[in-house]
């Protein structure tokens, strides 16, 4: 069973409808996960905890709520972008990620459950369309590369003004300083850093790091496929 009321620590109002949906959702992930490994077998008992609660932590951003088109980068199994997206039929959702069997799963979702808003693609950041370029409210990304590496990979896609969202663990200070590179040469500025809980026993401290895009993306970036992994900023 998901404890859905918990939802009410990041000022979210789960109506009926809503409570179908998600409990939709939860079904179809874990017949999917069954046989195709999107989360471990153990997070399957902590699923609505660690990634749907976690995902939905957006929520306690103010920004979050001017937000229309979101990219979320290394989607994964859909974590932040599905969640979101089953709460937010008003912004635009896009997930890409580079593993072809987690995106298939994202696609048959939407599909499912008639998520109009949401767009899974197979691709790697670095690689992604120019369409997409200063094309974003916000981007998002969990648990894909330290801070600098992944500020790399979503900058070019932010509009100015924009955000990056990174969901960050306890370590995020070091992560932080090791980025000061990339946030200068990037031009985003952190501007705040929101703390939460899981709603779990241990390893619970959870971190939103919102940066802001505050001037366009120099003409260098994206740098080619691997550069920002193999020779970070
Ligand atoms: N965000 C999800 C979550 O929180 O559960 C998935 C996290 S998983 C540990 C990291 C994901 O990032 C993997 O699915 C991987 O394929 C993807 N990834 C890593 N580097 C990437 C890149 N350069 N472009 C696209 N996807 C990438």
């Amino acid at each position: 069973m998901m404890k859905l009321n918990l939802l009410k620590n990041l000022n979210l109002e789960i109506t009926p409808e809503t409570e179908k949906l998600l409990t939709l959702y939860q079904e179809n992930f874990l017949a999917y996960n069954a046989h195709t490994n999107l989360i471990s077998k153990n997070d399957e008992k902590v699923f609505f905890e660690k990634h749907l609660y976690d995902s939905l932590s957006i929520n306690l951003f103010k920004g979050f709520k001017e937000c229309k088109k979101l990219l979320d980068i290394g989607t994964g199994g859909g974590f932040p972008a599905c969640p979101i997206a089953l709460l937010n039929n008003k912004i635009n959702i896009f997930a890409v990620d580079s593993i072809a069997k987690k995106i298939k799963f994202i696609n048959k979702l939407a599909q499912e459950l008639k998520l109009k808003n949401l767009t899974a693609i197979v691709a790697r950041a670095e690689e992604l369309p120019i369409s997409y370029l200063e094309n974003f409210d916000i981007a998002t990304s969990r648990a894909v590369a330290p801070l600098n590496v992944i500020l790399e990979y979503a900058a070019p896609f932010i509009k100015v003004g924009g955000y990056f969202v990174a969901y960050k663990s306890k370590i995020v200070n070091e992560e932080i300083n090791h980025a000061q590179n990339a946030l200068e040469i990037l031009n985003f500025k952190i501007e705040k850093i929101i703390k939460y809980e899981l709603p779990l026993e241990e390893n619970f401290e959870r971190n939103l790091v919102i940066i802001k895009k505050t001037n366009k993306t120099p003409k260098d970036f994206p740098r080619k496929v691997g550069m920002a992994k193999s020779n970070p900023l």
